[in-house]
């Protein structure tokens, strides 16, 4: 299915309710929603990323919105001197954030909290293309909807990574209701691969589950190399 056809349909089933209600949420009239159309960027210097992810024992829940992988809280994000606790990552189709109106088949989002509690998005973007070895060895693991697993070896998050470590950063929300603000965004500027086999395998286990781009209102976008 075409990218807008997925966006189209997401809206439908997962923001009907949202739309029902009398009295707008902070979904319709929030002005720092996620996901957005990253287009015109600032460029900074800084601060570069630095992945203090570890292999460690995981447990996978599959919701019947998405797949989350749950870690026990090893692994760290360091922005600049920050550290961020990686709790979960999880997916979605399609991709949500855009860069330069180029939408994506799928994203990974990891979900981060820095100490003092702010949550911390971090966004993997994939396009169709080979194979991705890395999903390959993950996707047999990947519970059926509404079950759960805990393998028996460890899973590492790092394994999901592009090389290039440059971002895209903003100030958004979280992409479902009750659309929260205050999420710090950042997004991988390298996309990884998937292939059309393993899109149709991650389509079996959960449905379109996307938010459609939301206006940026003023919001500067940066870009870091
Ligand atoms: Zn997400």
């Amino acid at each position: 299915m075409a990218a807008q056809a997925l966006k189209a349909a997401a809206l439908a089933t997962l923001w009907a309710a949202a739309a029902a209600t009398a009295a707008p949420t902070l979904c319709e009239r929030g002005l720092r929603q996620s996901p957005i159309d990253i287009t015109a960027t600032r460029p900074a210097s800084g601060p570069a990323l630095r992945f203090g992810y570890t292999g460690g024992p995981a447990r996978i829940v599959n919701d019947g919105h998405t797949v989350r992988v749950h870690f026990a809280g090893a692994s760290r994000l360091f922005v600049g001197d920050e550290a961020m606790k990686l709790g979960q990552f999880h997916f979605h189709r399609p991709g949500g954030d855009e860069i330069g109106g180029e939408a994506f088949p799928l994203a990974m989002h990891y979900l981060h909290k820095t100490r003092s509690g702010q949550l911390v998005a971090l966004v993997v973007l994939f396009r169709l293309g080979a194979e991705n070895k890395a999903l390959a060895a993950l996707l047999p693991l990947f519970p059926a909807q509404g079950e759960r697993r805990v393998p028996s070896g460890v899973v590492d998050p790092a394994a999901l990574l592009p090389t290039d470590k440059g971002y895209y950063a903003y100030d958004g929300s979280l992409t479902a209701p009750p659309c929260t603000e205050g999420v710090r965004w950042i997004v991988l500027r390298q996309a990884l691969e998937i292939s059309p086999a393993q899109m149709a395998a991650l389509a079996r286990l959960f449905p379109v589950n996307a938010r459609a781009v939301q206006p940026l209102n003023g919001r500067i976008v940066i870009a870091v190399p």
